[in-house]
């Protein structure tokens, strides 16, 4: 046993979630990402002194639909508090948050890792602002700043330390991506920097009742390297430890061309940010019947149509999960069910042919050029024994997409390969293929059995897909006990 199996891990995050709203947290300043520098930025932005700051509801919204989400209680009263530190990106000398009574308390996620189901518990999430961006590798002399971020509503979800390991990180930062997709309130995309987290890391021995001290990784924007410096900083506690030394509460910087975690302060140069209840926003009152028509209009969630899939349709968790990764897709999976009746054959016809179609051309399914009736169409021909799986999927499907306006029987007619079940048809395949070798025959009357795959590959070759399996097996079996 290696010393690193006497430790465990224990991770909790702060996840930040840029929120897809069109304006600013608190004014109408746009938010788009990629526009030019510093042409997305008011006053209010700006910090000038004398502007006020007015809330944007619908991060509200936003922040009431994740919470709800993630079954945390929601406080009906909320406030604003002001975090104060200096920066250049930040013109207000202070950041606009929540501290004492954020929106939403408790909740939970459940995540799926190869360990089985485990359930991650929230402290709480709250809405606060970005701040602008600075921009050090542009210019060799003057480090550049972009105030265009400056005021983006994010939601900042804060999780308990009950996550183990960078791949148990990696399912709930996965989790958190696809719910804010699927709520339209994000489109968690972290390359983009649309979602970040800091990652709060320590290790204690197996079996240890108390967390150990911890180390905080700021603003991973990439689970390649998220995982990466998790792995790395707990070797590097639990080596610190086996040599006798002791953890530093710190945060950390983490280098991925080096593939290492650095100081960027210690706790004792830590900011005292001293927050205080921000004078210039009210406290955010929420009644019951906004709270309601917010619940009534919540979608039904991932994991939830994931499982009524699973029973309902009978899929399997593989296939009911990859089509549960987005709305959009899941919508369209249950209209092709309504449309064709046949729940698995639209699965496998969507997974297998529709899905890659749609990443290999980067399109949305909205305009995935074949219509849903056509489609319906293809997998009850697939169904029938019109038309062999195979054939349906490598032939078929593609000149569908190069005729869109043609339905599915038309095409498989022109393409010649509709199955036949039809006596004659197969008679003269099978006595072709029966005549061409009598050596064979004889053996099987032997007893070398299973040669019959071997007449049937042939006949089923010869008939270029057009042989009805079925049919053709049934009567090869007949003609042979004939002979
Ligand atoms: P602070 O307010 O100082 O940032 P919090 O107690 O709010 O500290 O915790 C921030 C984050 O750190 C949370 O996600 C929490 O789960 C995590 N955390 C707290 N203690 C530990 C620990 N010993 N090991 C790992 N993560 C921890
Ligand atoms: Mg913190």
């Amino acid at each position: 046993m290696s010393i690193y199996d006497k430790y465990e891990t224990v991770i909790g995050l702060e996840v930040h979630i840029q929120l897809s709203t069109k304006s600013k947290a608190f004014c109408s300043d746009d938010i788009r990402y990629g526009g030019a520098p510093n042409t997305q930025v008011s006053t209010i932005s700006l910090g000038h002194p004398g502007t006020l700051p007015r809330l944007n509801t619908r991060q509200v919204e936003y922040a009431l639909k994740l919470g709800l989400a993630l079954d945390c209680s929601i406080n009906l009263r909320n406030t604003f508090d002001r975090k104060n530190y200096f920066y250049a990106d930040l013109p207000k000398g202070y950041q606009i948050t929540q501290d004492a009574r954020p929106i939403c308390m408790g909740g939970e996620v459940n995540i799926e890792t190869s360990n089985g189901p485990r359930t991650i518990r929230l402290h709480h999430i709250h809405m606060e602002e970005d701040a602008g961006k600075s921009i050090h590798d542009i210019d060799p002399k003057a480090s550049l700043i972009d105030l265009n971020r400056a005021g983006t509503p994010l939601l900042e979800i804060v999780s308990e330390p009950d996550l183990r390991s960078a791949e148990e990180v990696s399912v709930f930062m996965n989790t958190i991506r696809q719910l804010v997709r699927w709520l339209g309130i994000s489109d968690g995309n972290m390359e983009e920097g649309s979602m970040r987290c800091d990652v709060n890391i320590s290790v204690r021995l197996k079996g240890a009742t108390t967390f150990g001290e911890r180390a905080e990784i700021k603003n991973m924007n990439s689970m390649r390297f998220a995982r990466k410096a998790i792995e790395f900083e707990s070797k590097r506690q639990i080596d610190l430890l086996e040599s006798g030394g002791k953890v530093a509460q710190q945060t950390l910087n983490f280098d991925p061309v080096s593939g290492t975690t650095s100081p960027l302060r210690k706790k004792e140069d830590a900011h005292d940010y001293r927050y205080f209840p921000d004078p210039d926003l009210p406290p955010v009152v929420l009644d019951e019947t906004y709270l309601n028509s917010i619940k009534a209009a919540m979608p039904t969630l991932p994991w939830h149509l994931r499982q009524t899939f699973i029973e309902k349709y009978e899929l399997n968790v593989a296939d009911a999960a990859l089509i549960t990764e987005e709305q959009s897709i899941a919508n369209y999976y249950q209209n092709l069910v309504k449309v064709s009746g046949k729940a698995k054959a639209a699965a496998n016809l969507l997974i297998n042919k529709i899905r890659p179609y749609l990443s290999e051309h980067q399109i949305a399914v909205s305009d995935f050029p074949v219509p849903m009736n056509h489609l319906a169409e293809l997998i009850e021909l697939i169904e029938n024994g019109k038309v062999s799986n195979s054939i349906a999927y490598q032939s078929v499907f593609p000149a569908m997409i190069d005729a869109p306006d043609q339905p599915a029987l038309a095409i498989a007619t022109q393409l010649n390969v509709i199955q036949s079940s039809d006596d004659d048809f197969l008679e003269g395949l099978i006595d072709e293929v029966l005549n061409k070798y009598p050596d064979k025959v004889k053996a099987y009357k032997n007893g070398k059995k299973n040669l019959l795959g071997m007449f049937m590959g042939e006949v089923m070759r010869n008939s270029k897909g057009k042989a009805d399996p079925k049919a053709t097996s049934d009567l090869l079996m007949k003609k042979l006990q004939e002979m």
